[in-house]
């Protein structure tokens, strides 16, 4: 008969562990987490390269320094992650040209003027929701056109939009942004949190109620419980089940649900966009760009938006290690996903002699992460069109009968962060063990009438 649980978390990632932690500590012992990797960690994944740890997913604890205590930032010092302080706004005085040369700090300013003016104009119409003529001439005269202007626009947009737009991550927690440099993992933490309610033994975690390889497929709901069928034919029941999978999974076919989602729920689903980065490294036998602290980041304007745009050394994490990160997002992302390595090492190289000259030694190595085809991620993170309303988010995470919905994704204030993903977790499960008690009463209740 297939195995019963009070409560089954369908995802390991730092929304499921968290909310997995919640119900662990108020009393839920016979919890089942079910993982489709063989890992714990989801989005937040640490793979050797060049000798190093590297970030294949999440690579800062943004948000530190504010009002608020990130929680992520509290979690990192508890357990002493080593992390470096980056500064990004250095970046736009670091702009070559295809030639090599730097853009003068002047040009660079003007043109990160030009851009931020831009982009608050865009908005402001969004905003009015007026796509009058007059909107129309602002964005037109406004819409970049050189290499530098394209380069700072992809940049804006694609990094740094709190400049622009108040999010609450910056707001909230501080604008302040850590670098994890730890060989043991941003993974560490996730590690560090399930010691306290599953089985470990020197690193590894033991305990039963925690399967890898568990592709959950199918959701059967009712009334009286959920029914869950993973790809390999086992069948889980339980009482409830707290759905982590990212917004990408939701959107894609991978878990089936009968009966079948509610409109309001899948048309929330649809609205939300997923974005896609990658970040690409490349290790080099010996570094041949500048160092110090306001290097750290430089940028690359192509006539094509988004080629081979935002560089990183890694230097600052890891002196020594000779590598080079180059942060690639949403439509380059896909194209990239879908070629072979050589092709994109080739890519980047031909870049980098554009920057650096053509003297500079070939990379020896070269790591392309892939979210978008990875069927348990399906893109990056989530990003709420900016005229959306909370409706839409609000939605996306309200439960389904017994199915609640956890993630980044369901994070009405850090949706796309970790600490957003932290915190959903543990809001989910205090929601579940909320509605349980109602259930409970009223079990008690009718029991007491028979
Ligand atoms: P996930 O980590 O995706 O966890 C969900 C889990 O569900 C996964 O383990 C998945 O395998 C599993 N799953 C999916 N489908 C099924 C299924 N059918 N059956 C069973 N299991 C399933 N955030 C920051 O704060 N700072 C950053 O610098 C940052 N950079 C990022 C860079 C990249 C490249 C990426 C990808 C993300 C980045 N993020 C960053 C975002 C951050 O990583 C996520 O917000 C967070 O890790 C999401 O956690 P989650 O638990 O919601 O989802």
């Amino acid at each position: 008969s297939p195995s019963s649980s009070s409560v089954i978390i369908i995802g390991a990632g730092v929304s499921g562990i968290s909310a997995a932690k919640v119900l662990a500590e108020n009393g839920i012992e016979d919890l089942l987490i079910l993982e489709a990797s063989d890992r714990i960690g989801g989005r937040i994944r640490k793979e050797k390269f060049g000798g190093v740890s590297v970030e294949l997913g999440a690579g800062w604890i943004a948000g530190v320094g504010g009002k608020e205590s990130n929680p992520v930032w509290e979690i990192a010092a508890r357990f002493g992650l080593r992390t470096c302080f980056s500064d990004y706004s250095n970046a736009r005085y670091n702009i070559y040209d295809r030639s090599g040369k730097i853009f003068p700090s002047g040009i660079a300013a003007d043109s990160y003027k030009k851009a931020v003016d831009s982009a608050i104009q865009k908005l402001r119409d969004l905003e009015a929701n007026c796509v009058d003529d007059a909107s129309n001439r602002t964005e037109l005269s406004l819409t970049p056109k050189t290499p530098i202007e394209l380069a700072i626009d992809f940049i804006l947009h694609d990094f740094e939009m709190a400049e622009v737009e108040p999010i609450s991550t910056y707001v909230d927690f501080g604008e302040r942004e850590f670098l994890v440099a730890d060989e043991r993992g941003y993974e560490y933490l996730l590690y560090k949190m399930a010691e306290d309610f599953l089985i470990t033994s020197e690193g590894k975690i033991l305990d039963n109620r925690l399967k890898l390889n568990k592709v959950v497929r199918e959701l059967q709901h009712s009334r009286n419980g959920v029914k869950v069928i993973t790809e390999d034919g086992c069948i889980y029941e339980a009482n409830y089940v707290i759905l982590s999978a990212s917004i990408g999974v939701l959107q894609s076919d991978l878990i089936s649900f009968r009966p079948p989602l509610p409109r309001w729920k899948t048309e929330a689903i649809k609205k939300c966009d997923v974005m896609v980065y990658t970040k690409i490294f490349l290790k080099f036998p010996y570094k041949f760009w500048p160092c110090g602290p306001e290097k750290e980041f430089f940028i690359y304007a192509h006539e094509r938006r988004g080629y081979y745009t935002f560089w990183q050394h890694m230097e600052n994490a890891y002196p020594g290690s000779n590598i080079l990160v180059v942060t690639l997002t949403n439509g380059e992302s896909k194209r990239v996903e879908a070629q072979s390595d050589e092709e994109t090492l080739k890519e980047a190289m031909g870049v980098l002699r554009d920057m650096f000259g053509p003297d500079i030694p070939n990379a020896t190595d070269i790591l392309v992460p892939r979210w978008w085809n990875n069927r348990f991620q399906r893109g990056s993170y989530s990003n709420y069109p900016i005229i959306s309303n909370n409706q839409v988010v609000n939605d996306i995470k309200a439960p389904v009968g017994r199915i609640f919905f956890t993630g980044e994704h369901t994070s009405e204030r850090f949706n796309g962060y970790v600490h957003g993903g932290y915190l959903a977790g543990i809001d989910t499960s205090k929601a579940l063990l909320e509605e349980k008690r109602k259930d409970d009463r009223k079990n008690d209740n009718q029991s007491f009438l028979l």
